[in-house]
């Protein structure tokens, strides 16, 4: 079964409290082996695999198992995305990720927005996230937010994260302390989950697999998911990969799900 764009979320687990962040409490629990290992059951090829958290990186073992599953299955990947904060550093996190980078094109996401700044330096690990960027840039070939890098780099350095509650106030003083300037809109923007279509082995669109083996909608916080997998009840684990996908493709179809709340 192809699956045009596969999100796995690794872990509810994360090392910063961002201000902003979209997925909101951080949750100590990582991936099931048993979701990896119901998912690659169906899936035999994924043109984009996309590994999100918290901070997937934590989730050492499960990222292990994935990639012995991905190899051991000869799953065919074309690019493989990573989203991290940078905070996390180790022999075994870099031969995580030279493995990721032998099974497929290979795109690290250090989340570097000025929010993850002001929390590094509350935290005080600015310095070591600096320290591991180094690394980063010098094992890979990483180029900071390079707008055509997927032609020229296996690996972008790039920015993401996304306000949720964030007030005009806090983003003024933000504003102050940086000098960087960010903007925002007035109101309230939503996204909708993107469409995703299932017919004849083909998968167009996204799956996003939550830690706890649900298909949710696309870009919620934690206690969204969990809402909205309760109410849905399309778990990996109980029906299958391709059971939840033919449940999940039906029910985008009757409900009008919201995915992404931004309150600015
Ligand atoms: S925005 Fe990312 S790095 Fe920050 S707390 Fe949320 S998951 Fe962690």
């Amino acid at each position: 079964m192809f699956v045009q764009e596969l999100h796995i979320e690794m872990t509810r687990n994360c090392t910063l409290y961002c201000e902003h962040c979209l997925r909101g409490e951080k949750e100590c629990i990582n991936i099931g082996k048993n979701t990896i290992d119901n998912i690659f059951k169906d899936v035999t090829s994924v043109s984009n695999l996309l590994l999100t958290g918290g901070e997937p990186l934590i989730a050492v073992q499960e990222l292990e198992y994935l990639i012995d599953v991905l190899r051991t299955r000869e799953i065919n990947v074309g690019y493989i995305q990573i989203i991290t904060n940078g905070t996390i550093m180790s022999a075994r996190v870099l031969r995580i990720l030279k493995e990721l980078k032998s099974l497929a094109r290979l795109n690290i996401v250090v989340s570097s927005d000025i929010f993850h700044l002001l929390e590094l330096e509350r935290l005080g690990l600015k310095d070591l996230r600096d320290k591991n960027l180094q690394i980063l840039k010098e094992l890979f070939n990483a180029i900071e937010y390079g707008s055509d890098y997927k032609k020229t780099s296996e690996v972008e350095l790039s920015y993401c994260g996304r306000a949720e509650t964030l007030t005009k106030e806090r983003l003024a003083e933000i504003n102050k302390q940086s000098n960087f300037e960010f903007t925002i809109t007035d109101g309230v923007r939503t996204m909708r989950q993107p469409t995703t279509y299932f017919s004849g082995g083909y998968v167009i669109g996204y799956i996003p697999v939550d830690v706890n083996g649900n298909i949710v909608s696309y870009g919620q916080s934690f206690k969204e998911e969990d809402i909205e997998a309760e109410k849905s009840g399309i778990n990996i684990n109980e029906l299958g990969f391709r059971g939840a996908v033919r449940k999940f493709t039906d029910y985008l179809d009757k409900v009008d799900v919201i995915a992404a709340r931004f309150t600015l």
